[in-house]
């Protein structure tokens, strides 16, 4: 890495060195644009870490920590800026005022002890806030609590940690609002009563979907390869259960996927009978092309990384203090932020997805160079 500039006395244990962009190691992999990319590494614990801030442009750089075995350095540093700019192109066009950061270390739970959580603690204290952290990926809530007594800026903890706890009824909110908007959209109304949902995977986002969609009237089928799950679904709600084939053939008006990435490939698109997509999981299409081949299917499709955005805003809010309403009034933004996207994408001729990423570059006042969220990782 060229043109390292060392600073010395910022984090005592630590080597650390910041590189700004335009520099060899950013031209190495295509210059993308990211404000600052930070390495830690601390030799006395192991700790080789790769911070990316893509932009503080709209706010503080929000991400996850991920820990993974990368292959090589080089590996974990193309990971780590596409998903910091895949994080701040989320949280830009989902109408939030964070920037988008994430961060990664290099290895397995095997290295992890509580002094590397403190040290990397202080790597991310000495960046004063413009990088915020979460967990991810191979991270769990202690380590956010171990991080937490080196720096104040780390959301994700448990309750009895002063965090905010499990995000996933606050995604299912998000679902919802997204759901609306979709409804508005091709459907003029709001109300989800009647509206037939097919719900894949019905674990902690699922479930509590699930619970709403009941709730306002919307008439649920639903598939889980956890029979106790379905079965619980069928108990509670009195909902119909399908096989997890069966799912994707059901008629019906939104197709909620809210299980793994990937669920949507070129033979599942062939059949689906739905005419939109709405769920929480991540990186839902299989394939970019499959973009395009939902919308030649007539089928709109919410992009994930929206859809799924209230567990984002439900963590963050552990920064204020949590404030029911205001984290309320931010999920309820989803609503709004999914009828621009789709206004957009109508106007301009773009998939939603598309459209999504225009909107972000608007908001962040730059153009991207083509990172997509379809293969983005983008972990809430
Ligand atoms: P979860 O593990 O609690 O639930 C997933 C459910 O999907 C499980 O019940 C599992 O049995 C089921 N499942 C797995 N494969 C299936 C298949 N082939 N067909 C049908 N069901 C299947 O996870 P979760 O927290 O509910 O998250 C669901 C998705 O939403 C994930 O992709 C996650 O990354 C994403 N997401 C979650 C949150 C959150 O707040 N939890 C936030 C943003 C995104």
């Amino acid at each position: 890495m060229s043109n390292e500039a060392k600073v010395p006395g910022l984090i005592p244990d630590l080597q650390v060195e910041f590189l700004s962009t335009h520099m060899g190691v950013f031209e190495a992999i295509g210059s993308d644009g990211h404000e600052r990319v930070v390495v830690g590494h601390d030799p006395a614990t192991g700790l080789r870490a790769i911070i990316a801030i893509y932009s503080t442009e709209l706010g503080p750089a929000l991400g996850g920590t991920r820990l993974f075995p990368y292959p090589s350095d080089d590996a974990a540093l193309t990971d780590v800026l596409r998903l910091s700019k895949a994080m701040a192109l989320k949280a830009a066009a989902a109408g939030l005022d964070l920037g988008g950061g994430k961060a990664v270390i290099i290895g397995d739970r095997s290295i992890t002890s509580a002094d590397l959580w403190h040290g990397y603690g202080r790597l991310i204290d000495s960046l004063g806030g413009a990088y915020i952290t979460a967990e991810d990926v191979g991270t769990t809530t202690d380590d956010m609590r171990l991080i937490g007594e080196e720096t104040r800026w780390v959301v994700g903890r448990s309750p009895e940690d002063h965090g905010v706890g499990d995000p996933s009824p606050a995604t299912a909110r998000g679902v919802i609002r997204a759901m609306q908007a979709v409804s508005n959209h091709l459907w003029k109304t709001d109300s989800l009563h009647g509206c037939r949902v097919a719900v894949q995977g019905v674990g902690k986002v699922g479930s509590a979907l699930v619970e709403l969609l009941v709730d306002h009237g919307a008439e649920v089928v639903i598939a889980d390869i956890n029979q106790a799950a379905a079965d619980d679904m069928v108990e509670r709600f009195g909902v119909k259960a399908v096989s997890t084939e069966d799912i994707f053939l059901e008629e019906c008006d939104i197709l909620s996927p809210c299980s793994l990435g990937g669920a949507l490939n070129a033979e599942v698109i062939s059949h689906l009978q739905c005419r939109a997509v709405v769920g929480s999981a991540n990186n839902q299409l299989g394939t970019e092309a499959d973009d395009e081949r939902l919308a030649e299917t007539g089928i709109l499709y919410v992009p994930d990384f929206i859809a799924n955005v209230a567990g984002v805003i439900h963590v963050a809010a552990e920064l204020d203090g949590f404030d029911p309403e205001l984290v309320d009034n931010r999920i309820n933004g989803i609503y709004e932020a999914v009828l621009s996207i789709l206004d957009r994408a109508e106007q301009d001729d773009l998939t939603p997805n598309d459209a999504a990423i225009r909107v972000a570059e608007d908001r962040i006042g730059r153009e991207g160079n083509g990172v997509t969220f379809r293969h983005g990782g983008t972990r809430a």
